[in-house]
């Protein structure tokens, strides 16, 4: 198996990441339009809260060194497309963490394990969950697993990909806009 362990620049979006110029992103950068429904979402990472930014490369880079690439393919939706992905059940609420603008959620994927591989993606998901505590965020992962669900026979939760604060068992996304921190 071939995985991707280059190492990009990342670009700076909006003024307010000009503090990132010149880092290197331990993330490979997603689309600027992703998923598909009605709204609309972004796998950018200029989209993230340059703090949880911070965390989700820090968690990267450990993941990095097990000689896994992250690649994001989701950070910022807007409740048009949360709302939707509810009514599929691709999510469990109608308020995300990818909701707040900017985001504080992301779902990676494996840069270079094919999406058939369900054995070799479970061991990069559970070096994710493992990595995440470390910076401060929790993974999917950890979700209580699902019986039925795919990530449940890897005893990973239903949403393995996914990272937000550690906090978010106790600090939800309502409270974030209003001001709270989650750190
Ligand atoms: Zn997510």
């Amino acid at each position: 198996m071939s995985r991707n362990l280059g190492i990009g620049l990342a670009v700076a979006g909006g003024a307010g990441l000009a503090w990132y110029e010149g880092w290197l992103s331990t993330i490979i950068d997603g689309p600027e339009t992703a998923g598909s429904g009605p709204g609309t979402a972004t796998g950018r990472l200029s989209a993230l809260d340059p703090q949880f930014r911070a965390r989700a490369e820090m968690v990267a880079a450990a993941m990095l060194l097990k000689g896994y690439r992250p690649r994001a393919l989701e950070t910022y939706r807007d409740p048009t497309r949360q709302a939707y992905y509810q009514s599929q059940g691709w999510s469990h609420t109608s308020q995300s963490f990818h909701n707040i603008k900017p985001a504080y959620a992301i779902d990676v994927v494996a840069d270079g394990i094919t999406s058939s591989d369900f054995a070799a993606l479970a061991e990069f998901y559970k070096a994710l969950r493992d990595a995440a505590p470390t910076f401060g965020l929790r993974s999917g992962g950890s979700y209580t697993p699902i019986t039925g669900n795919t990530w449940a026979q890897f005893g990973l939760g239903w949403d393995p990909g996914h990272l937000e604060p550690a906090s978010a068992d106790h600090i939800s996304p309502a409270q974030i806009i209003a001001g709270v921190s989650p750190w």
